[in-house]
């Protein structure tokens, strides 16, 4: 079921086999989870390590959801600032919760060496670039509470980031050098492997239709028509959640980013743009983030159309923007488009639902989830097995439609239309 503009530039890991075992009508297990992003797989990975019997079902092929199209920038830390997380969740939790944030990268990269995964990476940390002196104020508020807290950061002046960016766009901004860039789809899927590797059962290509109660624990149905118990069930879809959890699809805002790949550049051009290999995104509230890419490819991404894109034109105003940021990229061939959804809350923070005994969830990444979907697993797992929520970095909250949610694409795109406003307008 391949979707067109749904085929991105990222890698597949060399000698990588299909892992997709049948559903079996039969089959209890003791965690079933739907979705094979990488929550889901990571999820797994962990509690099949902790002996659980595992089973992940994946509505495509694994990869095909966000986790295997997204940007692949490893950023730890969420939309909100150390402090803010403070006033808004109070001491205790707001400080276990930033610990939680500024450790994701750190379970991106641990895993990687530790599991010797296929999984091309480079960890030189992510430049956050600012249009305005307004949005520099903010990025060295920010870079000060993280360094507060232990980070390794700097803040950039004018010419430091037009040398680190090789784009003269920007008055300054701050690197953060936890961070860096992976190959998001090779991340995915050796997540797979090693979750499969681990005990777990990945079935491809099969639909949840249906989470009901039975006995002490859950009958999931699927599309196709087959069933399979579970004591626990992890519901992994995040910006693809439909109508399976009552209310969930309807909590979140579902957005498109698009992205685009040109063909790979002269030698001349990568020894300016972004030559340390950092992750970048630009300060503004409908922001562009981009990176060199596998094969010395530039890739450059950000919010795109909401209904499903139709044609190459569409990914126009990314083109323009690159340009915009790199004029001597005028003119050089787009190899490749490709576009996912992200999940977007009214606070840009992530929920964490369990609606009822053994049923848990959690969805809203702000674009922001390739580190804390990956770092969240371990916690998941420990919570699947103890049924401690302290082990859990995320309070869990009831699930809460969005008022007027049906109407959200006429209100998402006065939204965009009044901040680019506002993007241009600021100095
Ligand atoms: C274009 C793009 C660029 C991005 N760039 C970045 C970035 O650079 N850095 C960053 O940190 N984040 C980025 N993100 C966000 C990041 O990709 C996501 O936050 C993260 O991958 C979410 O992982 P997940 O496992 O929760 O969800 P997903 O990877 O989306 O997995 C959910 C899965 O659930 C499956 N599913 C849905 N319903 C069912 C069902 N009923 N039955 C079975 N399966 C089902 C879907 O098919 C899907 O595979 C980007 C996202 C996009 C789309």
């Amino acid at each position: 079921m391949e979707l067109p503009f749904s085929d991105p530039i990222w890698q597949r890991p060399a000698n990588r086999h299909r892992l997709h075992t049948p559903l079996e009508t039969s089959e209890t297990v003791d965690v079933a989870i739907v979705g094979g992003g990488l929550q889901g797989l990571s999820t797994a990975y962990h509690a099949a390590c902790r002996g659980l019997a595992v089973r992940v079902i994946e509505a495509r092929r694994i990869g095909q959801g966000a986790s295997g199209l997204n940007g692949g920038q490893v950023i730890p830390g969420l939309k909100h600032d150390p402090e803010s997380l403070v006033r808004m969740l109070g001491e205790e939790q707001g400080e276990r919760l930033i610990s939680f944030a500024a450790g994701t990268a750190d379970a991106v990269f641990g895993l990687i060496e530790d599991r010797a995964l296929d999984v091309p990476n480079r960890r030189n940390g992510w430049i956050q670039a600012c249009h305005t002196h307004t949005a520099l104020a903010s990025a060295a508020d920010r870079h000060r509470q993280w360094q507060a807290r232990g980070a390794d950061a700097a803040l950039l002046n004018a010419a430091e980031i037009s040398r680190m960016t090789g784009s003269t766009a920007y008055v300054g901004g701050w690197l953060n050098r936890r961070a860096g860039v992976v190959d998001p789809l090779s991340l995915t899927l050796e997540l797979a492997r090693i979750a499969s590797e681990a005990g777990a059962l990945i079935a491809e290509e099969e639909t949840v239709s249906g989470i009901r109660r039975e006995g002490g624990g859950w009958r999931l149905s699927t599309a196709s028509g087959k069933a399979i118990r579970a004591k626990k069930v992890v519901v992994a879809t995040n910006a693809y959640s439909e109508a399976l959890v009552p209310g969930l699809r309807e909590s979140l805002v579902a957005l498109h980013s698009f992205q685009i790949a040109t063909a790979e550049l002269p030698a001349s051009l990568l020894e300016t743009i972004l030559p340390g290999g950092q992750a970048a995104s630009d300060s503004r509230r409908i922001l562009n983030y981009y990176r060199i890419g596998p094969g010395g490819r530039f890739v450059l991404g950000g919010r795109g159309r909401m209904s499903v894109p139709k044609s190459e034109a569409d990914w126009r105003h990314l083109e323009r923007s690159m340009v915009r940021l790199y004029p001597a990229l005028e003119g050089i061939r787009i190899e490749r488009r490709w576009f996912g959804r992200v999940a977007v809350t009214p606070d840009y923070m992530p929920r964490l639902h369990a609606p009822e005994d053994g049923l848990i969830m959690l969805a809203g990444c702000q674009g922001r989830g390739v580190a804390m979907m990956t770092a969240i697993g371990g916690p998941l797992a420990e919570f699947l097995q103890t049924g401690e929520a302290r082990a859990l970095p995320f309070l869990l909250s009831p699930i809460r439609p969005i008022p007027f949610h049906r109407f959200r694409r006429v209100g998402v795109g006065a939204h965009v239309g009044w901040y680019r406003l506002l993007d241009r307008l600021e100095r």
